[in-house]
């Protein structure tokens, strides 16, 4: 899989992993002759360096999963759920030596690393009970002597594209699905940590999985372009930032292939008057917070309503001097560096900007940042922002909490419903009528009643509403297996010889 590659010029004195693609069940070298830097991002060393695809490196991916898909396919229900079990095992035993790729190469923290793979895993676990999620339907008698059954097929070679904040559990919420359903698999994840995949290609070789069933090709533009118009891939999913979601999506539809494309996200935390402000302070520094916010479901904004503003400003602004912030493999460190160096300035450039807009900076990550080559910022808070401020309306990704003070829920609503994005949205209150009526008004795709990050559970799907996602389906769960699958609807008849006539006129029920 990986090779100790030269050092470039100016890094004497660091060895340079090379990330090599994944192709028909072995490692495959990349012939582009071009290749992105990994980094360590809680020292700044460059520590490998990945392939980038050729054309041509995505075109074999695609037919070594191609060449597998028949095979794979007359696998019995009984066969795949069997071996779901034994990656669901491999991947819990190993879940560590995951969690310690991905702290490596994310900046995560190891803990967080490991509820990363934890919340994966629950994907797995789904997908063990594929023989009851293929259940087709069936009415005995539906005209007389005709039954109807309804089955689900997989669709082929199918891709998947994931961005850099879980490298190992989104890519999850696609080949899990995909593979139990049927389908081979070819998937392009993140340039910037690509190595969480190839230990999951290795894992899923071990486990049983046939060769070229799951395939990994890395790269930037070049390789999603090419899966995009490739004529054998009949559905791409796609995780990452809205304007590539778009892209992805436009351009797979118009290749003629199933898309599902989920976004970014502006996820706002509307706190009413009778809120527990402890509460709500816990949660809002915890979801801002981890993973130095560099997820999609974080909290990036608190609506604060009415006179809750005060009390819960000063409880967030005494919770930050606490938040632990450090190399991820620390187990003291409560959150990591941010991804890339350029990531982290341009986070720090919406601090910078801030005062400009009229808002007003409580609390400067910049100065509490760790000292070193590390791409680390501090925490930060910024109240009084509103729309039409560039830290408001753009998706930050990084440790920044923001606070909008409104006068009434019928304010707080409206600014959630505004939002271009409507990925998850929470609210903090006693009043469980005021709770449902959010439920009920709500523009987004996932809900928190007094819960920050409300990731659902593996057996519902996940994905948001509005610029959060293009596309007709949520990723995972029930949603999952339908986007992976095709439905057929068979009519048939065993006649008994003795009845049977020749009846030119439509077919009727009787
Ligand atoms: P990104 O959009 O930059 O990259 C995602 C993928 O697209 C990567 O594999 C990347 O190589 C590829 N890509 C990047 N630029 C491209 C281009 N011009 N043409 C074709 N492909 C391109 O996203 P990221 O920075 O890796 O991840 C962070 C973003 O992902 C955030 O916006 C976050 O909200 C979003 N995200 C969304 C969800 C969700 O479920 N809605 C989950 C996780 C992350």
């Amino acid at each position: 899989m990986t090779e100790t590659a030269q050092a470039p010029a100016g890094n004497e004195t660091n060895e340079i992993t090379r990330i090599t693609h994944w192709i028909g069940g072995r490692p495959v070298e990349g012939a582009s002759g071009r290749s992105g830097p990994v980094y360590n991002p809680a020292t700044g060393e460059q520590t490998g360096a990945v392939d980038l695809a050729t054309v041509e490196e995505v075109d074999a991916a695609v037919a070594a999963a191609k060449e597998a898909f028949p095979a794979w396919r007359q696998v019995s229900l009984a066969r795949r759920a069997e071996l779901m079990f034994r990656i669901r095992q491999l991947v819990h035993e190993r879940r560590e030596e995951v969690a310690r790729i991905l702290t490596a190469e994310h900046g995560k923290v190891l803990s967080d690393a490991m509820g990363e793979v934890t919340r994966g895993l629950e994907v797995i676990e789904f997908c063990c009970g594929i023989p009851h999620l293929l259940k087709g339907g069936m009415s005995e008698q539906a005209s007389t002597g005709i039954d109807v059954y309804s089955i689900r097929q997989p669709l082929g070679v199918v891709a998947g594209i994931t961005p850099f904040n879980f490298p190992a559990m989104v890519p999850m919420w696609m080949w899990a699905p995909a593979l139990a359903c049927g389908n081979t698999f070819v998937l392009k994840p993140s340039e910037k940590d690509p190595s969480a995949s190839m230990w999951t290609a290795e894992l899923l070789k071990e486990a049983g999985v046939p060769d070229g069933v799951f395939n990994v090709v890395h790269g930037d533009k070049v390789a999603v372009d090419r899966v995009l118009e490739h004529p054998d891939v009949s559905a791409v999913s796609f995780v990452g930032s809205t304007p590539i979601a778009r892209y992805v999506y436009e351009t797979g539809t118009k290749a003629g292939k199933r898309v599902q494309a989920l976004g970014g996200a502006k996820n706002h935390m509307i706190v009413l008057p009778d809120a527990d402000v402890d509460m709500a302070a816990d949660a809002a520094v915890s979801a801002a917070y981890g993973s130095a916010g560099e997820r999609c479901m974080a909290v990036s904004q608190v609506v604060a309503v009415g006179d809750v503003a005060e009390p819960l400003i000063e409880a967030i602004k005494a919770r930050i001097p606490k938040v632990k912030v450090g190399n991820g493999l620390d187990p003291e460190s409560e959150m990591g560096p941010l991804v890339t160096r350029e990531h982290r300035d341009k986070v720090a450039s919406y601090i910078e900007g801030a005062p400009e807009e009229g808002a007003t900076v409580v609390v400067d990550g910049r100065e509490s940042a760790p000292e070193g080559n590390g791409f680390f910022l501090g925490v930060s808070l910024i109240d009084d922002l509103r729309p039409g401020m560039r830290a408001y309306d753009d998706e930050i990704f990084g440790p920044v909490l923001g606070v909008t003070r409104v006068g009434t829920y019928e304010e707080a609503i409206r600014l959630v419903n505004e939002n271009p994005y409507g990925n998850g949205t929470a609210i903090f209150t006693r009043d469980g009528g005021v709770a449902r009526q959010f439920q009920f008004d709500v523009q987004a795709g996932m809900v928190g009643i007094n819960v920050p990050i409300p990731v659902p559970v593996a057996y519902y799907s996940f994905g948001g509403w509005k610029a959060s996602l293009f596309g007709d389906t949520h990723i995972y769960g029930p949603e999952g297996i339908t986007f992976y699958t095709r439905g057929k609807v068979v009519t048939s008849r065993w006649p008994d010889p003795a009845t049977s006539k020749v009846d030119l006129g439509f077919p009727q029920t009787r």
